[in-house]
């Protein structure tokens, strides 16, 4: 999360919704190493965030 500057061109460019931005703007953390997120972290906000983005896919779905 230290590269990403959340401009959403690989969201739209992935033709399979395998890549989508998530409604968590919070990423502030105290450390730099806080914002490194492996396999299960990267599971775990999927898990946390699905209902939610899947909800924002359909909204957005007809001005696609
Ligand atoms: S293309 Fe995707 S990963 Fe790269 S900076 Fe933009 S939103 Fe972040």
């Amino acid at each position: 999360m230290t590269k990403c500057i959340y401009c959403g061109m690989c969201q739209e460019a992935c033709p399979v919704d395998a890549i989508v931005e998530g409604p968590n703007f919070e990423y502030a953390t105290e450390t730099r190493e806080e914002l490194f997120f492996d396999k299960d972290r990267l599971l775990a906000n999927g898990d946390r965030w699905e209902a939610q983005i899947a909800a924002n896919i359909a909204a957005d779905a007809p001005y696609r």
